[in-house]
């Protein structure tokens, strides 16, 4: 077998070896590679090329903050990342509005971070070059396909297994791999696969030359407002926004799944995507002509993992708690894990590493543990409020979406404050997921873990 030996970027400290170049591993890299002093790092990808495509994706506070930390967000903005003004939810029929919630500053305010839209390419892209400025080391065509435990001078690592042939030995194996982890098979032992929400999107993008065409008043309305649209109706709903801007905008259609069982994806006709909007607000349907294509995307998740790490071996993003995309939580989630994942290791290292390699693996799989313990609970409540959402967003005409209705006209707005029956509007359920500073938290959470490992040594 060919051993891959890593650069030397940091060479008496850890060398944490990523599985995937997502966004959750990219920002885990960054962050590795940011810490004081830098973690060694290698990602491997299985792309050809890490192609920055897609459509739009939100950067909500809990994810700013973090990226802001990083020190990514003037190079976000660069990118065409903007503050987002406000989400208006609008009724499916006529898209009269049933409430806005005013954004823009006071997500500073409130938040502690502001709550961004970018094209996701755009994100990813930013990413990219960050880690590699940062001086982590990026392979492509490189496929993970096992994880052994070292032998003879490698023993007590672990060896990451590429399907050319080679491998890479790690102290750390990060398994950032996405919805179909193979990563999360080694640490369950078993397949794992996600379970179907019951729900597929349809997204795209297309130019503000598309929708100018129109020449309709409300499309130009809605095209300079930097709000994110979302009509609400039964069993489906639609989101839009700008991109790039204003050059570019993004929709997405959330409709019931009906792809056969283990079908991810599949060509749908225009005729038929259309018609799921068939007696929505006739400006939706315009929109909606301007997309070139259905691609139908199954939207899987679980809703929960009982275990995320296996010795030195942990997952993290779309690996650990993939969900409906609802609440624009499933890349900041990852972020956050990355950012997490990184204060922890690197706290180790300044800590103080056993030289004797049995050892070091205890340290780090009882770190990692703290890593679960302190993501599992935020991740799992996100997943849950996500599923909470479509419930909401779903409503058939009757008596619940008329009480819906009428507590979302009566949130004051001046004041987005109080309690409210769907999570959306609840100003306590909004404050943890989004205010909530989990980088602070985590130190904390070492320092304590650090405290009572101290006091077991001395028992
Ligand atoms: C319609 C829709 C809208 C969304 N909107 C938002 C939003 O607004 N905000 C938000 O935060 N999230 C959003 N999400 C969710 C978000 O896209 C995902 O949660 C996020 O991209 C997951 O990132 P990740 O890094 O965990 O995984 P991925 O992005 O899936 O990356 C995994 C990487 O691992 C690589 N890989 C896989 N297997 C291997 C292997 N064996 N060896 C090497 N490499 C491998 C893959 O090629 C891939 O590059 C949305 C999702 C959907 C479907």
């Amino acid at each position: 077998m060919n051993v891959e030996h890593k650069r030397d970027q940091s060479p008496s400290g850890l060398h944490v070896v990523i599985v995937g170049a997502g966004i959750g591993g990219l920002a885990c890299a960054i962050a590795c590679r940011r810490a004081g002093p830098p973690l060694s790092v290698t990602v491997v990808e299985r792309a050809p090329e890490i192609l920055t495509i897609g459509a739009g994706i939100h950067i909500p506070p809990n994810a700013c903050r973090v990226v802001a930390s990083l020190g990514l967000l003037d190079k976000l903005k660069q990118a065409g990342g903007y503050q987002v003004q406000g989400f208006t939810l609008r009724r499916y029929k006529n898209g009269n509005i049933l409430v806005e919630k005013p954004m823009g500053p006071r997500m500073k305010t409130e938040y502690g971070a502001e709550w961004l839209a970018i094209h996701r390419g755009d994100y990813q892209g930013v990413l990219l070059e960050a880690a590699r400025e940062a001086g982590a080391d990026i392979l492509t065509n490189a496929e993970v396909i096992g994880i052994a435990k070292g032998i003879g001078e490698f023993s007590g690592k672990q060896m990451v297994v590429l399907k050319d042939g080679k491998s890479l030995m790690a102290d750390v194996v990060v398994g950032a791999d996405g919805l179909w982890s193979g990563v999360r098979e080694f640490v369950l032992g078993r397949p794992f696969p996600p379970v179907e929400t019951g729900d597929l999107a349809y997204r795209g993008t297309f130019t503000r030359e598309q929708l100018k065409s129109f020449k309709n008043e409300r499309i130009d309305e809605l095209m300079e407002a930097e709000n994110v649209q979302v009509w609400l109706g039964p069993g489906r709903h639609a989101v839009f926004y700008p991109l790039r801007n204003k050059t570019e905008y993004n929709l997405v259609l959330l409709v019931a799944d009906d792809l056969p069982e283990g079908v991810r994806t599949s060509q749908g006709s225009l005729d038929e995507m259309a018609a799921n909007f068939e007696g929505w607000d006739p400006i939706l349907n315009t929109i909606i002509s301007c997309l070139k294509s259905a691609l139908k995307w199954k939207l899987l998740h679980f809703n929960e993992l009982d275990q995320w790490t296996k010795g030195a071996i942990t997952l993290l993003g779309d690996a650990s708690h993939p969900t409906l995309p609802y609440q624009g939580q499933g890349a900041a989630m990852a972020v956050e894990d990355g950012a997490i994942l990184a204060v922890l290791l690197s706290r180790l290292q300044n800590r103080g590493l056993s030289d004797a390699l049995g050892e070091r693996n205890t340290q780090l799989s009882d770190l990692l543990r703290l890593f679960q313990d302190l993501r599992k609970r935020r991740t799992e409540v996100n997943v849950a409020g996500a599923v909470d959402t479509r419930h909401y967003y779903h409503l058939p005409d009757g008596e619940e979406q008329v009480r819906r209705d009428k507590e979302l006209a009566s949130l004051p707005e001046s004041a987005w404050q109080g309690p409210c029956s769907f999570n959306w509007g609840d100003a306590d359920y909004q404050q943890s997921l989004l205010g909530f500073d989990v980088l602070a938290d985590a130190e904390r959470s070492f320092d304590e873990w650090s405290r009572r490992k101290s006091r077991e040594a001395n028992i």
